[in-house]
């Protein structure tokens, strides 16, 4: 067990490392991260909207006086969960990978705040999207995309503490990215981990996502800070891949003996997996999965994915 509270706030890891954790960890309740050295700070992804941001750094301000003016805020990927709050950082380098960066105008703001306009009259589909998304405000974020990318790694410098970018996507989203602290053993994931909630492979190759599990697991690490859920170490990273390699393997079997990915969805057993969070998820790992299978470059469409986790939600709690 890791000896980390999962409470809603700022946690501080020490030597002037800090976690700040949104429970529970379900859809766009997420983590973020500070880090100091020196007199300069970087800040690891913002939240979902502005109320959150907001209040993330004031308490951020309060309990650390560097977090006053941050001059770097890195990006792990590009989902809005981690990147919607970016406009409130006034005046910071924003640091992503190019693939995030370019990926970041497709779901811009605007469109989750038209959606959830629409979703009243959207049937099951809206009754889902108004359950995981309702409790944010989409309304009035301008989104603020990265000023300074990059490929492959990244180092940075804060005083004499060494920050390490390290892009692993695409995984999760197409150019997630590792932020890394090796002189205090502590890593950011982003979403290449969730921790007590199921995994979500928007885009894969889901070999990319486990050979991320298996680069972590090689590294010095200590403190593990996900993108979802609780502050974890190397167990936490053992438990993601066995998921994916679980996951890969049976919608494979099913792939084989001719059956469709919502098919499939329905049918997998999640076994003790079953105990995590939002394990309707199973269906867009599963579409991703059939894609890659037979090399299918076609975006999926929304609606079916959601439409398909709505189902399966339901199905969970009747
Ligand atoms: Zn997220």
């Amino acid at each position: 067990m890791t000896q980390w509270q999962y409470t809603k706030g700022l946690h501080d890891l020490g030597d002037q490392v800090y976690a700040y954790l949104l429970p529970d960890g379900s859809w766009g309740w997420s983590n973020a991260g500070l880090i100091v050295g020196g007199d300069q700070s970087l800040l690891v992804d913002t939240l979902f909207d502005l109320r959150l941001t907001r209040d993330m750094l004031d308490t951020m301000r309060a309990a650390v006086p560097a977090a006053a003016s941050i001059k770097t805020l890195v990006n792990t990927h590009a989902n809005g969960d981690h990147y919607f709050g970016n406009e409130l950082v006034h005046g910071a380098e924003i640091i992503a990978s190019q693939a995030c960066a370019d990926e970041m105008g497709e779901l811009p703001p605007e469109r989750l705040a038209e959606m959830m306009r629409a979703a009243p009259s959207m049937g099951e589909l809206g009754a889902y999207l108004s359950e995981i998304l309702g409790p944010f405000e989409f309304k009035g974020i301008t989104a603020t995309l990265p000023t300074r990318t990059f490929a492959g790694r990244l180092d940075l410098h804060l005083g004499d503490k060494e920050v390490r970018l390290i892009q692993v996507g695409p995984a999760h989203t197409r150019g997630d990215v590792l932020v890394y602290v090796p002189d205090d053993r502590t890593i950011f994931t982003g979403d290449i981990l969730f921790i007590d909630g199921t995994p979500l492979m928007w885009n894969g190759p889901v070999a990319n996502w486990i050979k991320a599990c298996d680069l972590m697991l090689g590294l010095e690490l200590e403190t593990v800070v996900p993108g979802h859920g609780p502050i974890t170490d190397k167990r936490g990273v053992e438990a993601v891949k066995g998921y994916l390699q679980y996951i890969e393997a049976e919608a494979r079997k099913r792939y084989d003996a001719g059956l469709s990915w919502t098919e499939a969805a329905n049918d997998i057993g999640l076994g003790d997996y079953s105990a995590w969070g939002d394990a309707e998820r199973i269906a867009v790992n599963v579409n991703t999965l059939y894609r890659e299978f037979s090399g299918d470059p076609t975006p999926p469409a929304f609606a079916d994915l959601f439409g398909t986790m709505a189902r399966l939600a339901k199905r969970g709690k009747g």
